[in-house]
């Protein structure tokens, strides 16, 4: 029997239980634990198939989340919150933990409009990956979280006055969607939910795989997929300290049928350190795509207690089609501390402008600024080349200016619309007009982003892409891929919901040929 079995079966195991180097034997290996992994795991421990979860980061407890925002990303997110892209600058958050983005996310489940898949099975030869042929795979998902709209009585001012402002417009707004149960609206999703409400993949699809037999098997570190064309046999890798990512003793998992689902960025580099595994397409890493959001922060005459609301509980989908979306959010102070300008005085007077605060954010679907995904020298990291694309950049700066619209008619008395080269404050809508198309570098504009793409994307043609529509590779008889980085295009809203149904029809696909 090996040291994995011996002890711990039926819990997640994790650091302090790796004594020595270790094998292990399963029908599927799952690499990472994010939403797309876990629905995977679940669906085919359900089916019947003994599944091993293998995650590098720790599971995390409540009493271990840091409500300090620059604490919690050193902890929870890749590289401490410091990943970023080489091109045009951009901060990116990716987590590293058992629960992967849904356990520092802000639970917003939202289906991509019709359109998006129209294209995506139109330009991709996906002829089965209509919003109708997904629909009950987004069911069946929506049903096992509890996904519902947000009421009232947790949104909180910040939210509420965006509704407002849209309304006053005449733009179409809604509550968002989100697997919470019983969320008591304390703001802080992105640092961990202490009251447990965030039904994220560690406290939901997790815990009933494991029910079902899965094993889960945390702060492993896969390195490598082994095999080659047709045909892989698993996978290999070290133990991993948390936080410090020292890593300690070798671990092999031998499988029938491989899935990653390590995440856009790290699903990529572990085929390229593999030997450029399943890249005859020569598409692995590339088409790289990101959702940049920019936030506004508005200032309002009254207090409007913004610790206090759903974390992004209001969203208006009214402009996907001019390629962006809007949404509410709050943040750890100490994270928006990089959305507010100034030094000194000034700063200080800011800082205690926050309790009048709300912020809002638009993500823009900037699918002409493309980038690649490669291997860093003996790391598991990735470098990461990205260049923002002027006709993008106009798309950005457009959702600032219709987010500085909403501010004013919801009347704020100024907004800090966050882009070098303008003013740090303006004052009304007439002010606004700088926002306008000015001329303005790529480079000034503050942004991040969470939502990353298309690395191994799916194509019909297999000259064109990674996987075929059950996220299988092409070329390979028992090689699967299911995380974000299978989307062909970015989907123009927030892809976890996606990523799961995707995952939950992979699973199926994926279950008949075991
Ligand atoms: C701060 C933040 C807020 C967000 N808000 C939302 C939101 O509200 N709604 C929404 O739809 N989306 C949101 N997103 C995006 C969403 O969380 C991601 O798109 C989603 O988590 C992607 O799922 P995934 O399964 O593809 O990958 P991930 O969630 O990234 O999971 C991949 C997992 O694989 C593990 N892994 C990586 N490499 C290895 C390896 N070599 N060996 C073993 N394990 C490995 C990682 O540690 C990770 O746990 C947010 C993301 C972040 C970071
Ligand atoms: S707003 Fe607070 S209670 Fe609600 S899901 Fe997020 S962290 Fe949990």
């Amino acid at each position: 029997m090996s040291e994995a079995e011996t002890e711990n079966d039926g819990e997640v195991r994790v650091f302090a239980q790796y004594a020595r180097d270790f094998e292990e034997e399963a029908d599927v290996v799952v690499v990472g634990s994010g939403p797309a992994g876990s629905v995977m795991t679940y669906e085919l421990a359900r089916a019947g198939h003994r599944v091993i979860l293998v995650e590098e980061g720790p599971p995390f407890t409540p009493s271990e989340f840091r409500a300090d925002g620059n604490i919690s990303m050193a902890r929870t997110l890749r590289e401490g919150g410091l990943r970023s892209t080489t091109g045009t600058f951009m901060p990116i958050l990716q987590a590293i933990c058992l629960g992967g983005g849904s356990l520092v996310n802000s639970a917003m489940c939202v289906r991509p409009p019709n359109f998006i898949f129209d294209e995506w099975s139109t330009r991709f030869d996906l002829e089965r990956t209509t919003r109708a042929d997904l629909d009950p795979h987004f069911d069946a998902v929506s049903d096992f979280l509890g996904i519902a709209p947000t009421p009232d009585d947790v949104q909180g001012p910040r939210n509420l006055l965006f509704r407002d402002g849209c309304d006053a417009l005449g733009i179409e707004s809604e509550s968002v969607a989100r697997n919470v149960r019983g969320c008591r609206g304390s703001g802080e999703c992105l640092t961990g939910c202490r009251s447990r409400a965030k039904q994220s993949m560690d406290i939901s699809y997790i815990p009933e795989a494991i029910k079902l037999g899965a094993r889960v098997l945390t702060s492993l570190q896969v390195q490598q997929v082994l095999g080659e064309e047709p045909k892989v046999r698993g996978v290999a890798g070290k133990v991993v300290e948390p936080f410090s990512g020292r890593t300690s003793h070798s671990f092999k998992i031998h499988a029938r049928w491989v899935v990653l689902a390590a995440g856009c960025m790290a699903t990529p580099i572990l085929l390229q350190k593999s030997g450029d595994l399943a890249n005859a397409s020569g598409q692995v890493g590339r088409n790289l795509q990101f959702h940049p959001g920019a936030a506004v922060a508005g200032v309002f005459p009254e207090e409007l207690n913004p610790v206090f609301g759903a974390t992004q509980g209001y969203q208006s989908l009214a402009f996907l089609r001019e390629g962006f979306k809007l949404e509410t959010m709050w943040s750890a102070p100490a994270a928006l501390a990089v959305r507010v300008p100034g030094l000194g005085a000034d700063l200080v007077r800011r800082f205690g402008e926050l309790p009048r605060t709300a912020i809002w954010d638009a993500i823009a679907s900037t699918h002409r600024s493309l980038g690649t995904v490669k291997p860093r020298f003996r790391s598991m990291n990735p470098v990461i080349r990205w260049q923002l694309d002027p006709e993008d950049l106009k798309v950005m700066l457009r959702s600032i200016h219709v987010l500085a619209q909403i501010f004013f008619a919801a009347g704020a008395e100024k907004i800090l619309p966050g882009v070098h080269g303008l003013p740090q404050e303006i004052h009304s809508i007439e002010e606004a007009e700088v926002l306008r198309e000015p001329e303005v570098s790529p480079g000034s504009l503050v942004t991040a982003s969470s939502h990353i793409f298309c690395t191994t994307r799916m194509h019909g043609d297999p000259a064109k892409g990674v996987v075929d529509e059950t996220g299988a590779c092409h070329g390979f008889d028992n090689l699967y891929i299911a995380d974000t980085g299978i989307f062909p295009r970015c989907p123009s809203v927030n892809p976890m919901f996606t990523v799961m149904a995707l995952a939950h029809r992979q699973a199926q696909a994926l279950g008949e040929r075991i």
